[in-house]
């Protein structure tokens, strides 16, 4: 785990009261170490590689702390859930819609501006977003 990264995960886990759990530190491990989207099922296949193996209930309760704490940021693309770290660095997604190929890009500035304007204009405080383009990526628009 890179240090910073790990101090402020933990700052984040006991500002919410937690504790790093084995669980918990297993399912960041896995979402660091992917560095973008994970589908529910690769999280549970890592699990089980490291012999964790938690129940439904406890695997739901904890993703859903992780989400709640916005340490993860959860998704639904191609109706698949997806969880990814909040802490990486801030990059948005090119979606293939025909092979379900996920790109990592990233997103200038703008975006940022649009963000305090909104907060401003709703009195919201905004802690993050989330924004996917979605289309045909290259190798699925020569073979169409
Ligand atoms: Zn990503
Ligand atoms: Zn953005
Ligand atoms: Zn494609």
């Amino acid at each position: 785990m890179p240090k910073h990264l790990t101090k402020s995960l933990h700052q984040k886990i006991s500002l919410a009261g937690g504790k790093l759990t084995r669980l918990r530190k297993a399912i960041l491990d896995i979402l660091i170490q992917e560095n973008c989207l994970v589908d529910k099922k690769t999280v549970v296949k890592k699990l089980n590689q490291k012999k964790i193996n938690p129940d439904r209930t406890t695997l739901y309760r904890e993703l859903l702390f992780l989400t709640k704490n916005n340490l993860v940021q959860k998704t639904l693309l191609n109706e698949k859930i997806y969880y990814e770290l909040t802490d990486l660095s801030h990059h948005h997604h090119l979606i293939c819609l025909i092979c379900n190929k996920i790109k990592k890009i990233p997103l200038e500035n703008h975006l940022q501006c649009q963000e305090k304007i909104l907060s401003q204009k709703n009195n919201f405080d905004i802690i993050n977003h989330n924004l996917e383009f979605y289309g045909y990526c290259y190798k699925c628009q020569k073979n169409n």
